[in-house]
C-alpha cells in the first residue's frame, strides 16, 4: 500500500495517518449509504404494512404512524425535510363520523382526500361510530389510508338525550317538525349526531393527543390539489376555524337558538371577543343584544379547526348553556350554526379562515375556486366554476365579505414551499423505485 502511494521518502507516521483518514471516510460514506437504504426500506415497509392492514384493529390513541412532532419552524426546516425525508407533521388528524353501512361513501371521501393531499403527508385518520365498527368497514377503509387509522366507539352519554330533557315533550316536538316536513325533523339519531358534534367529538379519547382536526364526511369530493399543509398554515397564521362553504340555515330548526346565545353573551361578557365577527351573523351593524340572527353559518361537514378552542372553558360553558335548554331535541339545532355562532362571537375575526382554494362538494352544494389562471389553467382544480355556490342567493359569501372587508376574497393562499415540492418529487421517485 505504501509503495502504491509512492510514499517511500515520506515519514512513515504521515503515511499511516493518510491511510487512517482515508479508511475512516470510507466507513462514514458506507454508513450513510446504509442508513439511506434502511430509511427507504422502512418507509416502504410502513406504507406496505398500512396497506396490508397489519396494525391493530383498534389501536390506542397516539398520533400517527409518522412522527407527529409539534415544532416551531425555523430556517433549518427545508434542510431537515430534505435530509431525512420525513414530513414535519402537525398534531393533527382527520376525523370521520360514519355508519358501517356508509363504507363505500366513506371510501370515496378517503380516496379524494388521499389523492388531493394526504398521499404526500400521511396524516392519521380517526373513524367514530355510535356502534362498533364492523371488520369489513375496518378492512375496507384501512386499505385506502396512507397514515395510521384508528376506530372508536362513541360513549353512550355523548350520543343520547341528557336526563333533563323531557322525553314526552321531545317526542311531540319531533312529530310536529316531521309533520311540517322539516329536514330530519322527526329523526332522533340526527339530533344525537348534531349534539355530538357540538359538545363531544373533541372530548373523545382518540383525539386526546391532537391539536387540529379536519372533518371529513362520507360521500364528499375534493377538486383541487392541496400542495401545502393546511394544519401548518393554521398554526403559523394563528387560525382557529377554517371552512369552505357558508350558507343560510333553515330558521325553523333553530327558533330559540339565538335568544339562548344572547342570554349566554349577557351572562358571560368576558367571553365576547372585542374583534369578533358579529358582522357575519347579524345585519345592520347591531350588537348581540339588539341584533337578530341572519341564519348565516359555516357548513360544518367540512372543517379544519383547532381542538384547543372547543376544549376551552369558554366553549364548554357555551355548549353547556345551550345543552341545558334541551334545544338540541325540542328543536333541531345543527352543529353547524352552533359552531358558527360560537366562533363568530368568541374568536378574533382574524382567526377564521376561508379555505377558498379547496374545491369541495357535499351534496347539493359545490365550492369551486373561480380565478381561471391560478386554479384551472394551472391544472390544480377540475371543478366547474359555474357551479360555484358562493354566488347562490343561499350563500352567505356577501355577509362574510362584509365582515372581512378587503380580505374576504380570495383568502390568502399559501405558496407551495420548496420542501413540499421536494417531497412530492421524491415520492414520485420512490414509486418508480418500488415498481422497478
Ligand atoms: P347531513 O350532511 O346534514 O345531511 O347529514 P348526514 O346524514 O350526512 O350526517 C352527518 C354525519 O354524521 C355523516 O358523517 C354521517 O355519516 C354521520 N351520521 C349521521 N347519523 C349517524 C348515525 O346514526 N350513526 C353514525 N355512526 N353516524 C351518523
Ligand atoms: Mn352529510
Amino acid at each position: 500500500m505504501l509503495r502504491l502511494l509512492h510514499l517511500r521518502r515520506t515519514p512513515r507516521w504521515i503515511a499511516v495517518a493518510i491511510v487512517f483518514v482515508f479508511g475512516l471516510s470510507c466507513i462514514v460514506a458506507i454508513t450513510q449509504l446504509l442508513n439511506r437504504i434502511v430509511l427507504l426500506d422502512s418507509n416502504y415497509g410502513k406504507s406496505l404494512s398500512s396497506k396490508l392492514g397489519s396494525d391493530n384493529a383498534v389501536s390506542p390513541s397516539k398520533p400517527a404512524a409518522t412522527p407527529a412532532t409539534s415544532h416551531v419552524p425555523d430556517a433549518h426546516d427545508e434542510f431537515v425535510a430534505m435530509a431525512d425525508d420525513q414530513p414535519q407533521l402537525e398534531k393533527a388528524t382527520f376525523i370521520m363520523l360514519v355508519r358501517n353501512s356508509e363504507v363505500h361513501d366513506a371510501r370515496s371521501s378517503i380516496r379524494y382526500v388521499e389523492d388531493r393531499f394526504n398521499k404526500n403527508f400521511h396524516y392519521p385518520w380517526i373513524f367514530l361510530n355510535d356502534r362498533p365498527f364492523s371488520d369489513e368497514f375496518i378492512r375496507m377503509t384501512r386499505s385506502l389510508v396512507s397514515g395510521n387509522a384508528t376506530y372508536g366507539q362513541i360513549p353512550k352519554e355523548a350520543w343520547s338525550m341528557p336526563d333533563w330533557v323531557d322525553r314526552q315533550k321531545a317526542r311531540e316536538c319531533m312529530k310536529g317538525m316531521a309533520n311540517r316536513n322539516i329536514l330530519y325533523g322527526g329523526s332522533e339519531s340526527y339530533r344525537h349526531m348534531c349534539r355530538f358534534f357540538s359538545g363531544f367529538f373533541w372530548r373523545h379519547e382518540l383525539l386526546a393527543d391532537y391539536e387540529y382536526y379536519w372533518r371529513v364526511e362520507p360521500n364528499t369530493q375534493l377538486y383541487c390539489d392541496l400542495t401545502y399543509d393546511p394544519f401548518t398554515f393554521m398554526r403559523e397564521n394563528n387560525k382557529t376555524y377554517g371552512f369552505t362553504i357558508n350558507l343560510l340555515e333553515f330558521a325553523s330548526t333553530i327558533e330559540s337558538l339565538w335568544p339562548t346565545v344572547q342570554n349566554f353573551s349577557s351572562e358571560h361578557p368576558e367571553y365576547i371577543h372585542p374583534n369578533n365577527s358579529l358582522d357575519f351573523i347579524v345585519d345592520d351593524h347591531k350588537n348581540i343584544t339588539e341584533g337578530s340572527y341572519n341564519n348565516c353559518h359555516y357548513w360544518s361537514n367540512f372543517e379544519i379547526a383547532s381542538l384547543k378552542f372547543f376544549r376551552s372553558q369558554a366553549y364548554r360553558d357555551f355548549f353547556d348553556a345551550l345543552d341545558q335548554t334541551g334545544g338540541f331535541y325540542y328543536e333541531r339545532w345543527g352543529d353547524a350554526p352552533v359552531h358558527s355562532l360560537a366562533v363568530s362571537i368568541m374568536l378574533d375575526k382574524e382567526e377564521i379562515h376561508w379555505f377558498y382554494d379547496i374545491g369541495y362538494r357535499h351534496h347539493p352544494f359545490t365550492h369551486c375556486p373561480e380565478p381561471r389562471e391560478e386554479f384551472h389553467d394551472s391544472g390544480k382544480c377540475y371543478c366547474d366554476p359555474r357551479q360555484n355556490f358562493d354566488r347562490n342567493s343561499y350563500s352567505c359569501t356577501k355577509q362574510y365579505r362584509r365582515m372581512r372587508g378587503d380580505k374576504g376574497f380570495p383568502e390568502h393562499v399559501p405558496r407551495i414551499s420548496q420542501s413540499v415540492l421536494n417531497r412530492i418529487e421524491r415520492s414520485k421517485n420512490t414509486k418508480q423505485f418500488r415498481s422497478d
